[in-house]
């Protein structure tokens, strides 16, 4: 199975990619993880990169999508993927499709996670993560056991710096010009799969793997 999860900065891509990914035992793509992890490394796309991901802008298409192709190439996702943070413009939407039907494999849906903007905005600026083992809490939904300090791993818990609040405001943003308009393109393409994700986590799982498991017309 192939998917792509769609949504706003917080609308739950992440953590759901993850679940579904256990689940489905299908490879998790996240191009947000992919190019903190050039950041952190200061490889040469980590250098380029850093200025747009702590500002909350896009990277450039030209960066982004050739990351997203050479890893949809490996070997590992030929049995299925799930995208979480790519495509976020209709551009990149119509080179992924390019890519794939290239290669015969155009047969994916979207998921579309859609929470109000108060949800976005407490899940955001209330989101902490691990910096050993990256596991994702929530100062007030999902708090750890002992304070800033991860229960898996005792690693140290941090917020990302475009979970600040003046970088969220600039990420919905531009969430709204440039994605937004993604959900229009795979509504017409009857790729779109609507999930309202402003329950918690688990819940939202459940109902995604419901929905996934009835044929596609009776889906959204
Ligand atoms: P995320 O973890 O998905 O919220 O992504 C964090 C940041 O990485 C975004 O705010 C962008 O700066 C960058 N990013 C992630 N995916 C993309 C993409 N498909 N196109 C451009 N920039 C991206």
């Amino acid at each position: 199975m192939k998917l792509v999860l769609l949504g706003a900065p917080g609308a739950g891509k992440g953590t759901q990619a993850k679940g579904l990914s256990k689940e489905l035992k299908l490879a998790h793509i996240s191009t947000g993880d992919i190019l903190r992890i050039a950041i952190k490394e200061n490889t040469p796309l980590g250098q380029k990169a850093k200025r747009y991901v702590e500002t909350g802008e896009l990277v450039p298409d030209s960066l982004v999508t050739q990351m997203v192709i050479e890893r949809l190439s490996s070997d590992d996702v030929k049995d299925g993927f799930i995208l979480d943070g790519f495509p976020r413009n209709r551009q990149q939407a119509s080179d992924l499709d390019n890519f794939l039907s290239g290669r015969n494999t155009c047969n994916y849906f979207v998921l579309y996670l859609d929470a109000s903007e108060k949800t976005l905005i407490k899940r955001l600026s209330g989101r902490r993560i691990c910096r050993k083992c990256q596991a994702v809490y929530h100062l007030i939904n999902f708090p750890p056991l002992k304070e800033m300090t991860c229960d898996h791993c005792q690693g140290e818990l941090y917020q990302r710096s475009d979970d600040k609040e003046e970088t969220i405001k600039n990420r919905l943003e531009v969430y709204q010009r440039q994605t937004a308009p993604v959900v229009e393109y795979y509504f017409k393409q009857k790729r779109l799969i609507h999930i309202k994700s402003d329950d918690d986590a688990p819940l939202v799982l459940r109902q995604m793997l419901e929905v996934l498991a009835k044929p596609f017309s009776s889906r959204s």
